[in-house]
């Protein structure tokens, strides 16, 4: 396969599930807490300043953004969770579209999920991991440049243990992890018959 994170483009937004692009090559989606670092993530990954462009702004509506990665694969930048003092109608609308994304897409071969490295496993992350089920997951522990050697290693074997995927050290400061998380989804990418059977 041609390396798949050089060629990216933006390919649509969509609020809910009816609008959705219909589903084409396999794709792999990006979750995280709000500014836990997931566009620093995706743009490193994708060795872009600013491809995942993704509103901040608390209580604006939220979208899946779908970026293709040439012909062969897509990256789903799913919306960010844990604004503090979010009203509960956003909460759900949260739920609502990452719940029917992930739980019906069957082009879905992988999430990544972004924790800070210095705050892992929030109950939000829980829940998400919840709403997981059987996708296979990769835990990026972001902004580890901002813990020594040794809350790395104590991070990362908590982590692991904790989730049931694989955990990596990242950071899009010193580009910790980049190329080796990129290897990873490369492999997701060339299952044969990546992507899943929902009947
Ligand atoms: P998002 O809301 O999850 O998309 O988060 P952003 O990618 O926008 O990052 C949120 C903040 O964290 C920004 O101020 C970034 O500069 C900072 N940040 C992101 N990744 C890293 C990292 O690996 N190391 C450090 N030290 N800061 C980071």
């Amino acid at each position: 396969m041609k390396q798949p994170f050089s060629d990216a483009t933006f390919l649509a937004s969509s609020a809910g599930a009816a609008d959705m692009p219909p589903p084409g090559p396999p794709e792999i989606a990006f979750a995280g807490r709000s500014n836990v670092g997931k566009s620093s993530a995706i743009n490193a990954l994708l060795g872009r300043r600013r491809l995942a462009f993704t509103s901040k702004t608390p209580g604006r509506t939220q979208t899946l953004n779908f970026f293709a990665l040439g012909e062969a694969a897509r990256l789903v930048d799913l919306p960010g969770y844990g604004f503090a003092r979010v009203p509960k109608a956003m909460r759900a609308q949260w739920q609502a579209l990452v719940g029917a994304y992930i739980g019906s897409r069957r082009t879905l071969v992988g999430v990544v999920m972004i924790m800070d490295a210095r705050h892992p496993l929030t109950p939000l992350d829980e829940q998400l991991l919840h709403f997981l089920g059987d996708v296979p997951l990769l835990v990026l522990l972001s902004k580890a440049d901002k813990l020594t050697r040794k809350e790395q290693a104590a991070v990362l074997g908590a982590v692991a243990t904790a989730v049931p995927g694989q955990a990596r050290l990242f950071s899009s400061v010193t580009r910790q992890g980049v190329d080796e998380c990129r290897s990873l989804l490369e492999q997701w990418l060339e299952q044969p018959g990546s992507g899943r059977r929902l009947e």
